[in-house]
């Protein structure tokens, strides 16, 4: 990762604070522009894609982030990722994941390194299936190929799993996991890689002039001026833009716990056994393999609200006992598995659970994308193209991810923030 001069920064900084048409949004393209200048805050998986789109249309743009892309705080931290095309009745997410797939695939090309892993995925219901029967029509639409499985078959393929409970399965053929905070490294490598400069530090909202924002103000006391802002600052959004977001994105915490599989026994490596969901009162989901880190559980219900900066990291004794519980229920001859790793993160839960892509109703360049709610990663590769062609005037904005909407948003269920 390349660490950029303050000098640097006040060269690239000469960006005029003329407003840029294609910045206001009422010009349909400005195609591709390098004397516009995009500063993007935040480089986990919705900033690094964001800026990296920019960068492809020959954009000028730079990337801050207080401390590295990927890293231990932000929600795009740890080790993977669970891809997949199922979200209920929710379209548009299927979209963003199929279109994410090439893009990640390109990705893996321009860097040589393998992130993504196909495992598929096993649906296990203990309750009600409706979320797999709504995708059923979608997943068609888009070639995504799912088998329904009856219990009794799925003892026989699958004899590590007790299928107590049980009453329906499915195996979602294109679902698999992605590298998550390598991943962000690699984007952020690829933006500097095709013309955008990286700068480790923080920053936040700084002058204002007439509607718009002049400057952000960075965490060594100097301003940065571009012509447009985008801020991705996925759990720390509330926390940059109060009024606006502070009760519309609330951080909840998450604990990620690895076990380590019998030392003679395959059956729960990747290959012979996909990434799972326990889709029942709670849902509970892992990954096998996670790149020798051990076997990968984690529970999506949300946890107390928590402070990404200074909140304690340190795994509950409840969380890693409810999680063994579980492991000796669903995978018995896990019951006594050591517990290799565990890790606190947080969801960046917007109030519906839906994404956040929009521009700042009183801040005419600034656009804020966030809102990940659990679910983000698989799809910022093409969130972040969507955000770059809204932010040059391409495309239109999406109503479900706007922040008016957020007004008026019921709280989300547990199941229906389970997108
Ligand atoms: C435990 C867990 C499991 C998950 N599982 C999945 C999954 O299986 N599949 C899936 O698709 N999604 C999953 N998600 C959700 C997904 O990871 C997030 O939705 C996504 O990573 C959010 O990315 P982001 O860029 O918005 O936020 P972040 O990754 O938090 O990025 C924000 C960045 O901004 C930086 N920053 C903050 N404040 C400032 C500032 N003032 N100035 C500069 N930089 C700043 C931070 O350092 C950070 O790097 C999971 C999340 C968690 C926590």
């Amino acid at each position: 990762m390349t660490r950029v001069t303050r000098r640097e920064i006040l060269k690239a900084a000469g960006a005029t604070a003329v407003a840029a048409p294609w910045a206001m949004g009422n010009a349909r393209s400005c195609g591709s522009d390098n004397s516009r200048h995009v500063a993007v805050i935040g480089a986990g998986a919705f900033g690094g894609w964001t800026a990296l789109h920019l960068a492809r249309r020959k954009i000028r743009v730079t990337l801050f982030d207080a401390w590295g892309p990927g890293n231990s705080r932000a929600s795009s931290g740890g080790e993977s990722r669970v891809i997949r095309g199922i979200y209920g009745a929710d379209e548009i997410y299927t979209r963003l994941v199929h279109e994410s797939y090439p893009l990640w695939r390109a990705l893996e090309k321009h860097c040589d390194e393998p992130l993504l892993k196909m495992q598929g995925l096993l649906w296990m219901f203990s309750i009600d299936d409706a979320y797999v029967q709504k995708a059923l029509p979608i997943l068609a639409k888009y070639g995504m190929a799912i088998d329904c499985i009856e219990p009794s078959d799925a003892r026989k393929r699958y004899p590590q799993i007790d299928f107590s409970g049980i009453h329906k399965a499915y195996f979602e053929h294109q679902a698999g996991s992605l590298k998550a905070r390598r991943a962000c490294q690699i984007v952020c490598r690829q933006v500097q890689k095709e013309g955008g400069a990286y700068v480790e530090q923080g920053g936040r909202t700084g002058s204002m002039n007439g509607g718009r924002l002049g400057d952000v103000i960075l965490s060594d006391g100097s301003k940065f001026t571009a012509d447009v802002y985008v801020f991705a600052c996925g759990p720390w959004l509330a926390q940059l833009f109060p009024d606006l977001l502070g009760n519309k994105i609330s951080p909840t915490r998450q604990e990620v716990f690895y076990f380590g599989t019998p030392p003679h026994d395959r059956a729960f490596d990747d290959g012979q056994l996909p990434i799972w969901v326990d889709f029942g009162e709670r849902l509970i989901y892992g990954i096998p393999g996670s790149d020798g880190r051990g076997f990968k559980v984690a529970d999506d219900t949300r946890g107390s609200r928590f402070d990404p900066t200074n909140g304690d990291r340190t795994p509950s004794v409840e969380g890693i006992e409810r999680a063994r519980a579980f492991l000796g229920r669903r995978f018995p001859r896990l019951a006594n598995a050591p517990l290799l790793e565990a890790r606190v993160c947080q969801y960046e839960n917007s109030t519906d659970g839906h994404l956040i892509l929009d521009r700042h109703p009183a801040m005419e360049n600034v656009w804020l994308v966030g809102g990940g709610s659990g679910h983000g990663f698989k799809l910022s590769p093409a969130l972040g193209q969507l955000a770059s062609r809204q932010i040059l005037g391409e495309s239109d904005l999406e109503p479900r991810f706007s922040i008016k909407r957020l007004n008026s948003a019921k709280q989300a269920t547990q199941f229906e923030r389970q997108r």
